[in-house]
């Protein structure tokens, strides 16, 4: 099996490992940059980014994330296609599995590899995916200013979407399978209150519908039990919210993570606990979640793999 020794591993090609590879090989460390299943990570997915910094146009998931990644190369930074399937944090140089066909080896390690969003698994949400689908309400909703939209789940993510929503929407139905909702007490009360909010409890979607992008779900009402009731409800959108899942397995004998799989850092550090081995992005942040914050903590985890290897003379 090929071999290689690098002094900096980054793995994960969102704003997050973009970021940490802008500032390692500017400070001449020499990153290798592996982008994973999804080059560009979860924001290829979406359509318009308004909210970047520096765009006041706005731009595309996908040109920004191209951006970020031709600054990368701009100052040296190595980016190879390929996905790490094994990882060894047990002793320095930390070593790993590419593609099940090559070693390698590293002194630095910014795991940077995102989180995905979890859908319900229907048909439709494929169909209609940039089309009127989307798992993030703060980066889309604002298309949706004076329309209809949908929220599935019932934890603080749907509540904060859906209050979110409901500034921006004329109505927004929350779609919440059990008959309470998850969600935090303070929530909870936001949503209830709301006026522009109906809580749909005890329903879920089945299916959406739609010449031009989403104009409607199919729902079913107390599904399974002898008084169910299917029906439609027409909207322009469709937000899920019933939870993400951090891409943090390969790492996790090594490295602490809370229950759902996000990576537990020092503070407000990148720092995971093991000595050089940095947690930058959505796989450390179950709170924001969003391009800017992951581009910054790629960019703090960047000077901590400096900090640590000038430390260790090894730079
Ligand atoms: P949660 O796991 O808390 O909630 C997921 C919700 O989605 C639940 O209501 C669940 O239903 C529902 N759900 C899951 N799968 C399906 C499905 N297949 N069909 C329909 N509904 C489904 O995830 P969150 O993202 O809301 O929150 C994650 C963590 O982050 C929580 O600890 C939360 O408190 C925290 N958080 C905190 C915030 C804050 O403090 N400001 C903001 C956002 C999140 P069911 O209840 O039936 O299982």
């Amino acid at each position: 099996m090929e071999k290689e020794h690098v002094k900096c591993l980054i793995i994960g090609s969102g704003p997050a490992g973009y970021t940490a590879a802008i500032y390692t090989s500017r400070a001449n460390i020499a990153p290798v940059l592996y982008e994973g299943l999804q080059t560009g990570g979860q924001l290829t997915t979406t359509t318009e980014v308004e909210n970047f910094p520096g765009y006041p146009q706005g731009v595309t998931g996908p040109v920004l994330m191209d951006d970020l990644r031709q600054q990368a190369l701009r100052f040296g930074a190595d980016i190879r296609p390929g996905l790490i399937t094994q990882a060894d944090l047990s002793q320095a140089p930390y070593s790993f599995t590419i593609d099940e066909n090559k070693k390698i080896t590293a002194d630095t390690v910014i795991i940077a590899t995102g989180a995905t969003a979890k859908y319900l698994g229907l048909e439709d949400e494929k169909k209609y995916a940039g089309m009127g689908v989307s798992a993030c309400a703060t980066c889309d909703g604002f298309f949706y200013r004076k329309k209809v939209v949908a929220v599935v789940g019932g934890g603080d993510t749907a509540c904060e979407e859906a209050v979110y929503l409901a500034g921006l929407a004329r109505q927004v139905y929350l779609v919440v399978r059990k008959p309470y909702l998850r969600a935090s007490k303070i929530m909870q009360e936001r949503v209830l209150n709301h006026p522009k909010i109906t809580v749909l409890f005890e329903h879920n979607a089945i299916g959406l519908f739609g010449d031009n992008g989403v104009e409607g779900m199919h729902v079913v009402k107390r599904k399974g039990e002898p008084d169910e009731e299917r029906y439609d409800v027409a909207i322009d959108g469709f937000f899920l919210a019933i939870g993400h899942q951090p891409n943090s397995a390969i790492f996790q004998p090594w490295v602490k993570t809370d229950e759902t799989g996000y990576i537990l850092t020092e503070g407000s550090s990148p720092r995971t606990g093991v000595p050089g081995v940095f947690a930058a992005g959505d796989v450390a942040d179950p709170h924001y979640r969003q391009a800017i914050t992951a581009a910054g903590s790629g960019c703090k985890a960047a000077i901590e793999a400096e900090r640590y290897l000038s430390e260790q003379g090894m730079l």
